[in-house]
């Protein structure tokens, strides 16, 4: 509730901040048991951030991070949520020891936790491991140098796995692969959520995909979150102009759909964000009072919210 991460990008001599960054600006989000919510928004629009800075990666500036209706500031509730809400990325390869065997990669959180009885037993639950990401055993004795993209991503998300946590935070899974393995990971994904009963916080650029796979999607920008809203619903009605924006770049099939890159111009300096709406020196629709006053996200019925002075209410196509 009411996340805000800031960076201080200079110091004075002193050491005191005379330049800061907000990277992510005042978010409210939330994630049911066996949701998947996707993000999506142009690079820097604070994605990765917001979920870095729940997951305490980044210590948050304010709000608040609830888990089961309790704050993660609390340290029994914070050491609970950090065992179940894991986290896979982008680059599988950074995020891999180049130096440890693919055995030691999935058990490490088992070794954080004490969960192992002995060598056999880990051995035995990492051979399982990988098994669920359709890795074979033998993996478990190489290293990461020796996979593919798209194999390297499946051993990240046993070690995600491990825990066995309720919640994992993907970001942007498969943007790095193939398009190909893209498909495999993601179904992947999808057959593990429904065995394992898992959400995701799925964080992408592909807004056709994160429809296929979301029940609801939020779309940032610039820090904020300016559109939330059921999948179906912001897909085929979006009510803000930037999601409008987003999804009339999306490319289609059709031959006589003309794609429409309306959005003109580039996403603004978070050094030095736009007076009023953050979208207006980009939007089509921009009049007087986008320039001063900032729109709130404002509910619009129907599970649906938007921050835009004119998105319109109700829940009609
Ligand atoms: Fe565009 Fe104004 Fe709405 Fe911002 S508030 S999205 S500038 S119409
Ligand atoms: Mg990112």
């Amino acid at each position: 509730q009411h996340v805000t991460k800031t960076f201080v990008v200079d110091r004075d001599w002193l050491g005191r901040p005379v330049r800061q960054l907000t990277a992510v600006h005042d978010v409210s989000l939330s994630l049911a048991a066996g949701e998947t919510v996707g993000l999506v928004g142009e690079s820097g629009c604070g994605k990765s951030t917001l979920a870095r800075t729940v997951l305490g990666l980044y210590p948050k500036t304010s709000g608040t991070i609830l888990y089961k209706g309790k704050s993660v500031d609390d340290e029994a509730t914070g050491r609970a949520f950090r065992r179940h809400v894991q986290m896979i990325f982008q680059d599988p390869y950074a995020s891999l020891d180049p130096r440890m065997t693919v055995e030691d990669i999935v058990a490490e959180p088992l070794r954080n936790y004490h969960l192992e009885r002995d060598k056999a037993d880990l051995r035995c639950r990492v051979t399982a491991l990988l098994e669920e990401v359709d890795m074979p055993a033998e993996a478990a004795q190489r290293y990461p140098h020796e996979f593919s993209g798209g194999q390297r991503q499946r051993i990240g998300i046993a070690r995600a796995l491990a825990l066995s946590p309720e919640c994992i935070f993907c970001d942007e899974p498969i943007s790095a692969l193939d398009v190909s393995v893209q498909v495999q990971i993601v179904n992947m994904l999808q057959r593990l959520q429904h065995e394992r009963g898992l959400s995701y916080l799925f964080i992408a650029h592909d807004l056709a995909m994160v429809h296929h796979l979301s029940q609801r999607i939020g779309v940032m920008y610039l820090g904020r979150l300016v559109e939330l809203g059921p999948s179906d619903a912001l897909y085929h009605d979006p009510r803000h102009p930037y999601t409008q924006a987003l999804i009339a770049a999306i490319p289609r099939p059709d031959p006589h759909y003309r794609r429409h890159d309306v959005l003109a111009g580039e996403v603004p300096s978070p050094l030095a964000p736009p007076p009023g709406c953050v979208f207006h020196p980009r939007c089509p629709y921009t009049q007087e009072r986008c320039r001063k006053e900032v729109p709130l996200l404002r509910d619009l019925g129907g599970g649906r919210l938007a921050a835009c002075h004119f998105a319109k209410r109700g829940d009609a196509v």
